[in-house]
């Protein structure tokens, strides 16, 4: 499972989608265990903004099948093969999803936007 201190060096891709200017952002240590994830808290250090991250604790074949589907599907920038595992995903806004994933062919880490209905 990935660490904490990965995450946030990934979340500095991002900016943020309030002041829209940092890419600045803690991660609270303590996350909230649920059955299938780990919430955590992301706060940007500019405007105090603050969005969930969930961090999958089971593989999504066996609880998430759209996301594994998703994820399959996924074209990597570099070498161009389908198929990514999912490190973490956030929910920047109520309409914005980012997925941080590893291409599972040359191990590149890049993002995508998610389709939100990759949630339901
Ligand atoms: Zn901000
Ligand atoms: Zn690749």
């Amino acid at each position: 499972m990935i660490d904490l201190v990965a995450v946030r060096t990934r979340l500095g891709v991002l900016h943020c989608p309030v002041c829209k200017k940092s890419s600045d952002f803690s991660v609270h240590p303590r996350g909230q265990e649920g059955y299938t994830e780990i919430i955590h808290t992301v706060r940007c250090n500019q405007c105090a903004y603050t969005f969930p991250i969930s961090i999958l604790t089971k593989p999504p074949q066996l609880t998430d099948p759209d996301t594994a589907e998703w994820l399959k599907r996924l074209g990597c920038p570099d070498c161009h093969e389908l198929g990514a595992r999912l490190d973490f995903r956030c929910r920047l806004t109520v309409r914005e999803s980012v997925a941080f994933v590893t291409c599972l062919a040359c191990h590149r880490a890049y993002h995508e936007r998610t389709p939100m209905e990759a949630y339901e």
